[in-house]
């Protein structure tokens, strides 16, 4: 009876174990994908990410990058904006702000402008919908692409 408590409380201590090693190996997973996504800057796709953290660490998954990317996404420390017809990217500017995707390289950008608020209210809502937000975005060609297509022009 004795031997048996102190064999449970043995196997207690190794389970307290493995999960702060957990805790502490989810911790520093979900550091090095949101230090990713805040320095790729440029609205990087899951799969971006990824490569950028598989270089450095080749031991981590597209899996547990995928979860920590959603995590960050559902307690708001990055965004997940949503593409038409694209892949997903993730920002970190978390204020509300629109985007201009560039043609020629597919890249997304901030835009500096003021957010315009309350536009839905402006919609004269005839088929009964709730809105529950919008996205702008805007077109163009992005610096690089100009000064490439520059070179090539001449
Ligand atoms: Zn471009
Ligand atoms: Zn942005």
């Amino acid at each position: 009876m004795y031997s048996l408590m102190i064999y449970n409380l043995d196997k207690d201590k190794k389970t307290i174990k493995v999960s702060i090693a957990m805790r502490k190996r989810n911790t520093i997973q979900r550091a090095l994908v949101f230090e990713a996504v805040n320095q790729l800057k440029c609205h990087a796709t899951a799969d971006e990410i990824y490569e950028a953290i598989v270089k450095e660490h080749p031991n981590i998954s597209r899996a547990t990058v995928y979860r920590n990317l959603k995590q960050l996404a559902e307690t708001g420390e990055i965004r997940k904006m949503e593409t038409p017809g694209g892949a997903d990217r993730f920002d970190h500017q978390c204020h509300d702000h629109y985007h201009v995707k560039c043609e020629k390289c597919g890249r997304f950008f901030d835009v500096d402008m003021a957010y315009i608020s309350g536009l839905e209210k402006s919609i004269q809502n005839n088929h009964g919908f709730v809105f529950t937000g919008y996205d702008i975005l805007f077109r163009g060609i992005c610096p690089d692409c100009q000064k490439s297509s520059e070179r090539h022009d001449r």
